[in-house]
């Protein structure tokens, strides 16, 4: 047959919240050539919890990577032209497995997961002035169930089988990346455990300025540091796949999901931000080779470090919990919609909440409050309401918490974003986008091709040393087209519908005292 010629590809596994991807790229013009997804279940056993299954993951991404390899066959792409494979993840989701059986001892715990509220709550009694940024200075972190060490712990203390197995030496703890890693490379037989810098920065356990774990953060949580994977770039050969039909194609891009965005997004320069619009929502600025510390709710946290020998390079974020997630809730837990794309349509029909505001506090609230004990509001309701009101409600809500990390962000370094680059699923939406621009009162420019994050991650892997497929040089990346949404209401009714949100979230914190 007609075999068509394209030149090197590379190809990048997206391990998203709510579902998998296997994604192949160009690598001379950065065009998405094929792609799989495949949804994740999510499981909520109690109030608060939230668990997916470690296998189901991992099946998830044999499969997408199984059906994009047979649809670039069917359209005569060869796949020994995949050169490279990265991986996007996402962030803090905590597992261990055991590496004899090479079996995982507990499903993943999510990141949004709050099972870890009372520890959270101890351990900040117990620093002095009851400072949750008492890490800080090592980490960029705030002490808060979000990050890996508390569940970790809580793996450690609750679950027989993870004790057992960190006792007699067969533990390994992960994120979502050094798990696929380690299975990908060979699992028991041989599999690679590590990870790389942006995801380890999410740990709690890592220090962002030595780079490595840190021997006092491992003491205060009291985790034995051998379980832990091994430290890497953003960008190096990890190992080779083991099976399936890119058996020998090195693993060599390995970035957190919104590290992998800001990369995809060509974000490269200080002061360049992206908002990735997934299950929770997530504001990053590159600061350059050194970190910046917020005064204002914001996390310091790694980008990305591109290649073994080259620097660092440091990220102010502001994140938001629930973004998406409150559109699977609508569907899910309430069935006012069938599909998130429903969703649209229901909120257009009206074109405003009609004063309902729904502050969706699920899992507390994350930046810049950083309040645990938070829950969800839905405030401003009269007889006239109805659940097309409640959905713009629901958007509205994404972009008020937008405003609020982006205004953290412009108090912190006094420079404001003149526009703002978006990417993500929930960018499909139009309305959101529209209503974006006209909350933040600038820009907001969404990339033609949505699927920054993978190509972030497929970017790190070609142009790791040894694989060299892909430059990261300025000049030679490939213009992205994008479309702009121009702010349309007056800064005066943005500002009026924005302090009504304030106090709609003022009501929705201290819930539970
Ligand atoms: P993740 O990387 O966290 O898995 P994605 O970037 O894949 O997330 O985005 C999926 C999220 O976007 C889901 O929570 C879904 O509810 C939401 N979403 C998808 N399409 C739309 C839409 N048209 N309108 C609003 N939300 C949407």
């Amino acid at each position: 047959s007609n075999r068509i010629m394209l030149g090197p590809l590379v190809a990048a596994i997206d391990q998203g919240t709510s579902s998998t991807r296997f994604l192949v790229f160009n690598a001379k013009t950065a065009e998405l050539l094929s792609h799989h997804q495949v949804e994740i279940k999510q499981s909520f056993p109690k109030e608060g919890w939230v668990e997916e299954d470690p296998k189901e993951i991992l099946q998830s991404v044999y499969e997408c990577m199984d059906r994009t390899c047979e649809k670039l066959t069917q359209l005569n792409i060869d796949i020994s032209n995949i050169k490279a494979i990265g991986v996007t993840n996402q962030r803090e989701t905590t597992l261990v497995w055991d590496k004899e059986t090479g079996e995982p001892l507990y499903n993943a715990i999510v990141w949004l997961d709050l099972r870890t509220q009372s520890t959270v709550e101890r351990l900040i009694n117990k620093t002095p002035g009851r400072n949750k940024n008492h890490l800080k200075h090592k980490t960029g972190l705030p002490i808060s169930t979000y990050f890996s060490a508390v569940k970790l712990r809580w793996l450690m203390d609750n679950v027989e089988k993870v004790h057992e197995a960190v006792l007699s030496h067969r533990a390994m703890f992960g994120t979502v990346d050094s798990w696929l890693i380690w299975c990908l490379t060979g699992g028991k037989k041989g599999g690679v455990h590590c990870t790389d810098v942006t995801n380890a920065s999410r740990t709690m356990l890592f220090n962002i300025h030595t780079m490595d774990w840190d021997p006092e953060l491992c003491k205060y949580f009291d985790i034995p540091m051998e379980i832990l994977p091994k430290v890497r770039s953003s960008s190096e050969i990890y190992g080779l796949m083991k099976s399936g039909p890119l058996t020998g194609v090195p693993i060599s891009g390995c970035l957190g999901d919104q590290s992998a965005a800001l990369v995809g997004q060509m974000c490269f320069k200080d002061g360049q931000a992206k908002n990735t619009y997934g299950t929770g929502c997530f504001l990053l600025k590159n600061v350059g080779t050194k970190p910046v510390m917020s005064d204002h709710g914001l996390l310091t946290t790694i980008a990305y470090k591109l290649g073994r020998d080259k620097p660092a390079c440091y990220a102010l974020e502001g994140s938001v919990a629930i973004a998406g997630a409150v559109v699977r809730w609508l569907k899910d837990n309430l069935g006012i919609i069938q599909t998130s794309t429903e969703l649209e349509e229901l909120a257009a029909d009206v074109g405003t909440s009609y004063g309902c505001y729904f502050v969706p506090a699920f899992s507390g609230l994350y930046a810049p409050y950083w309040e645990p004990s938070a829950r969800g509001i839905i405030c401003g309701l009269t007889q006239f309401t109805n659940r097309s009101h409640l959905a713009f409600a629901a958007l509205e809500a994404v972009c008020f918490q937008t405003r609020e990390i982006l205004d953290a962000m412009n108090q912190d370094s006094g420079i404001h974003l003149s526009q703002l680059q978006v990417d993500g699923g929930m960018t499909s939406n139009r309305l959101l986008m529209q209503l974006q621009a006209d909350i933040l009162c600038i820009p907001v420019v969404k990339p033609s091709m949505p699927e920054t994050t993978a190509l972030g991650a497929a970017m790190a892997a070609g142009a790791a040393e040894g694989v060299s497929v892909w430059s990261l040089n300025p000049e030679d990346l490939t213009e992205v087209t994008s479309e702009k949404f121009e702010p349309q209401i007056n800064p005066e009714e943005s500002e009026l519908r924005y302090a009504r949100w304030k106090k709609a979230v003022q009501r929705a914190m201290n819930w539970e005292t």
